[in-house]
Parts: structure tokens; sequence; C-alpha cells
């Protein structure tokens, strides 16, 4: 049987349960069970800064094998900043020592009356008492944590800003991160600063050999795909070039423009450049995280480990208009420190500038900082202000939904979110399914859940040209579907999404041959699962009240047109069309709502007593 680890905080109680046959046949792994776990155990109008939320931390079915790419931990629980339910990964060996220490997933419930860790080793679990590290820094806390366990223990733990409750700080692995959606604010709200696993090297698969033969399938499919090298090479920051300028998708100035003079400055080639060392999560060889160290001007010698990615060089560059590389490696290596979500924070950053910009905010409401454009250093003292909950960063940790609300004085009009969650670096205008992806998602602005390839030249399922206004609904089910199949096993969506280096195909092969779960091998059967967990976690949110009056984007998207770039001019001209034909392929009433029908047709009858009165 598959384990489960339930931690009830509020009482210390700890106990291991079977996950049921059923569950786990039905829902695969990873975000599935998760996502099924949260459904039942977490009724509609949960705080999710309450004792009631739960928090459910898993590892994937092929985690800790030498498969590539699968052994990522996703954390599930319901949103701070949006209300709905969400799956953020991380990286890094946690989801490795996680699966050895014969736990797919921990559910955490209440809230301790102190400051408390989880340890596991030997099949032993312990909450002890964390005031050593309450207070202290990501880093500072790995380095304390790894220092008393030793070499053999990974851990996962939260920072400062999580613990000031700053609504999307993110739960860290070393310098990898479940960040988006306030996974680690969940976490602090629960007194849980982290959890250490002791654990040694186990594998135990059903057949070896046939696993080992489609390993080296999958290595040599990785050597052969066309994005392999670069990626390994330069990794994410290569999207400043490809897509973000070429294609005129990468957001300037509080998602107003592609114009950013100087935008040269942050080319991939120059984070190249001041590349120390390439890292990467366990049993990966695209080792996508790249540490950097500033060369030169105010910021020379600082480094940031693993960092920054495309959506950091983004939220730290494009939102504040600034060109200067170092200060991006800076903003990086802070978030890191404090714990937070870099999109959010350099996307509620850019909000505070442009309100500045408007006199909506004057240096009266800055603690006297010039939120001038071109200018990183307000940029980087925000950071801090924010990770602190000090001035105007106090209001800026509510994320940009909930601060414009208390702003008021028109803010609503430049907060870039959907459903409350950031957006993040890409410009919906230039590229339509992906944009209108932000507004339909379950779980609000997250990329990762459906990114659509097929608007930067993937053809399948067919190619889309980014700028047209219709014909998109089905792709943008497509991708999301997609992700969610991936993501019961915890593929990583960089090689096996983005890069198409694997697929469903060699996953389910992968399944039967470690696990000797023959429903699990097919393509088909993991692509049924992907849509029935989607399905599920809309529910969730429709239970909440969530409908389509919720799938949308800023107005400015749809009346602004965008200035500047390869998509000069561009507005989302009929999102109602997109939505109309989205909802059409889902099998979804006009309000959005899973007809009884969809819900018969992916086995999940028995959600129809939830959702059955908010449809049309
Ligand atoms: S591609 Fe990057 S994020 Fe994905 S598993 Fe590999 S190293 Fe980790």
């Amino acid at each position: 049987m598959r384990k489960l680890l339930r931690v009830n905080l509020s009482n210390g109680a700890i106990k291991g349960e079977d996950i049921p046959q059923k569950i786990a046949t039905d829902y695969v792994g990873g975000r599935g069970i998760g996502s099924k776990y949260l459904y039942d155990e977490v009724p509609a109008g949960t705080d999710p800064l309450g004792k009631q939320n739960k928090l459910l931390i898993g590892t994937g079915l092929l985690a800790g094998t030498s498969a590539q790419s699968l052994s990522k931990w996703v954390v599930v629980t319901k949103s701070p900043l949006t209300g709905t339910i969400i799956r953020s990964y991380g990286g890094g060996d946690f989801g490795a020592w996680l699966k050895w220490s014969g736990i797919e997933l921990m559910i955490f419930e209440g809230k301790a009356a102190k400051p408390s860790y989880l340890h596991i080793k030997d099949g032993k679990y312990e909450i002890l008492d964390a005031k050593d590290i309450w207070g202290k820094t990501v880093n500072q806390t790995q380095e304390y944590l790894s220092k008393k366990y030793g070499a053999k223990a990974r851990m996962i733990c939260v920072g400062p800003a999580a613990e000031k409750m700053v609504r999307y700080a993110g739960i860290f692995s070393g310098w990898r991160t479940a960040a988006r959606g306030g996974t680690g604010t969940v976490m602090a709200s629960k007194n849980l600063k982290a959890v250490v696993i002791e654990a040694d090297r186990t594998n135990e698969l059903a057949n070896q050999a046939k696993f080992s033969e489609l390993l080296k399938e999958q290595v040599k499919g990785y050597k052969a795909g066309m994005g392999f090298e670069p990626f390994r090479d330069y990794g994410t920051p290569m999207g400043v070039d490809f897509p973000g300028f070429a294609i005129g998708c990468f957001p300037v100035r509080n998602f107003r423009s592609n114009d950013l003079e100087g935008w040269d400055k942050l080319s991939f080639m120059n984070y190249a450049a001041i590349t120390q060392k390439h890292s990467g999560c366990y049993a990966c060889m695209l080792k996508c995280g790249k540490s950097h160290t500033v060369a030169e001007g105010p910021y020379a010698g600082v480094t940031s480990e693993e960092g920054p990615h495309y959506e950091t060089i983004w939220a730290f560059s494009g939102s504040t208009g600034c060109t200067d590389l170092g200060a991006t490696v800076m903003a990086d290596r802070m978030c890191g420190e404090l714990g937070l979500d870099t999109i959010s924070t350099g996307n509620s950053i850019g909000f505070a500038y442009e309100l500045f910009e408007k006199g909506i905010l004057t240096t009266k409401n800055t603690d006297g900082l010039v939120l001038k454009y071109g200018d990183p250093e307000p940029m980087l003292k925000l950071i801090e202000k924010i990770g602190r909950r000090e001035g105007l960063g106090d209001i800026l940790a509510e994320g940009v939904k909930r601060a414009a609300e208390r702003i008021g004085k028109g803010s609503e009009e430049y907060a870039m979110h959907a459903k409350g969650l950031e957006m993040p670096g890409y410009e919906p205008r230039a590229m339509k399914a992906l944009g209108m992806h932000f507004a339909l998602n379950n779980a609000g602005a997250n990329h990762c859940y459906g990114y659509a390839s097929q608007e930067m030249g993937s053809p399948t399922p067919r190619l889309l040209d980014a700028a047209a206004d219709e014909g998109k609904g089905d792709v943008i089910k497509y991708n999301q579907d997609h992700v969610a199949a991936l993501e019961l096993v915890n593929a990583c969506v960089f090689p096996a999404n983005n890069l198409e280096l694997f697929g469903l195909e060699l996953i389910a092969d992968m399944l039967v041959a470690a696990l000797g779960e023959t429903k699990f091998g097919s393509a088909d059967y993991l692509w049924h699962v992907g849509e029935k967990v989607y399905n599920l976690e809309r529910c969730f949110n429709i239970r909440d009240g969530f409908s389509r009056k919720d799938d949308t984007l800023p107005r400015r998207m749809y009346t602004e047109p965008l200035q500047g770039g390869l998509r000069d001019g561009e507005v989302i001209r009929k999102p109602d069309v997109i939505i109309d034909e989205y909802y059409e392929a889902r099998g979804w009433d006009k309000n959005g709502i899973p007809t009884e029908a969809t819900l018969k047709r992916l086995g999940l009858n028995e959600l129809d007593r939830d959702i059955a009165k908010f449809r049309r």
C-alpha cells in the first residue's frame, strides 16, 4: 500500500495511513492525489490562513529513481492570495528524500501552539521546537538544520516573509521553491517552520531491467532534443531574448508596453557571462539552475544561487523599467533569503511604481522612497519592506488585488492579476492563448499550468497565431490537461511540456516498470485522469462561489493597446468568444460549471451534489 502521513499540529498526533487503493488508482499520484484529498477534507468557506485549511506536500511515484526530471515535490492547499485550490512545485532533492522515507504525501492539519518543525527518520516522526530557527532567513534556517542533522538530511522551510504572513511567501528546498500562491504563508500559519528528513536511498522497482531500458531511452531522447543543449547551457534566462523581446511578450512598466530601452543588457548571454556553476534537481541532467555573481557596478560581488530564472529577471526589470542586471541578481538573492515568490513580489512593486507615477502614491506613503522607473534602489528597499511587512511593504504584502482595495483611488485599474494571483512575465495581449489561460486557469495567472507553446512554434496539437482573437479555447484546455496529466507524477514542465523531451507514453511505461501497476500503462489513461483532476479543482473553486465572473483579466488587457514591440497596438478583442470556445471544449455550461454529463464522463459523478446549484 502507498502511505501518507497525517500530522495534526494542534494536538501533536502523527499517524501513518494507507492511501486507499481506489484513490491511488483513480488519481494516480502527485497533484492528482493531493487535489482529491484537499477536495474531500477542506470544505467550502475555509479560511486559507485558518486552522481548518490543510497543507499537503507530496512526492512523485518515480521520485528518487534515476528517471530524469521526475523528482519534484508538490504542495496543494487553498491559497491565501486567490481563495482557490492551488498546486505549487518545488525542486532540489527533497522529493527524492520524501520518497525514500516511505511517505508519498504529508497532510498538515491544525496549528502548533508554538513555532515547530517536523523531523523524520527511520519511520519515526517528531514535532520539535523551532525557537532556534524562527525568524531566521531561508539560508540561515537550512544551514542550522544541515549542521544539526548532517549530510544525509534534506529539508524544506519557510523564511521571515511567511512568518509575517506575506500572502505570497513560498516553501524552499535549497534555493528551489514551491513559490506561487502563498504555500509558505499557509505553512507558517500553522507555526510550521521546516520539515527535515534523514533517509537512505532505496529503490525497489517491479521490473528493474525494463526500467533501465526506458531510462536509457529517456536520456537518448534528451540528448537528441533540439532544445536540450541550449537549455542546459543557458537555462531560462534565454526567455528574455526569446520569446521576450523577439515576439514582444516581455511586459514592461506594469504591463503597458514591450519597450525597454537597453533591454539587451539583460540578454541571456550577459547572464551566461557571469554564471559560476550549473545545478539541477535530483536526477535531472538539464541542470537549469545557474548561479550568478555580479561582476561590476553597485552590486558587484553579489551572488544568487540557482538564479535568477527568467521570471525573476522579468519581475525585477520589466516591472520597474530597470535594465540593471546586477539588481536582478540582488533582488533574487533577497527574495530567496526572505522566502518570497519573486513573480508576485516584482509584480507588486511594478504596481506601486505605476501608482507613484499616477500620483496615487506619494513619498508620504512610501517612507520617502521615490519610485522612479529605471531606478532599482527603491525596488530593493521595497523587497525588504514587503518581506518584513514594514510601511508600504505591509500593504503590498497583501498582493496587488487586496492592496488596491486598501489604497483605493482607482488603483484597482493598475493591479495586474487574475483571480488575485499576480501575473507572470508574459504579456497577455501578445500571446492571447496564454493570456486567456491566465484568466481561465483554476489558480489564476500561473503560466506553468498551461504554457501555450503553440504560439511560439510548437505544432502539437496545432500551431496558433499568437495575435488571433479566436480559435484558441480547445488548445487552452489541451495545455491545461496535458500539464495536469504530467503532474500526476510530478514531472517537471520544462523538459516535458516546454521542450517536449519526453511525454506521457514514456511516463506510462516507466510507471508500469517501477510499480507493476498496469492500469497506469497508457498515456490515454493519464490524460483522462489529468482532465479529471482539472475538473475536480474547478469544482473545489465552484463550491466557494467561483464562476465565469472570475475568469477574467485586468481591464487594461481589453481596452489599452500594447505599446511597442512586435505586437504593438494589440488588445484582447474577444475574450468572451475564447471563454465560450473553452467552456464548450471542456463540457461546461455558460457559467463555467461542468455539466452533469461531463462529471459522469470523468468519473466525478459524486461532485454533482456540490455544484449542481451553480449551473445556469
Ligand atoms: S529542468 Fe530544471 S527545474 Fe526541471 S527538474 Fe531539471 S533542474 Fe529541476
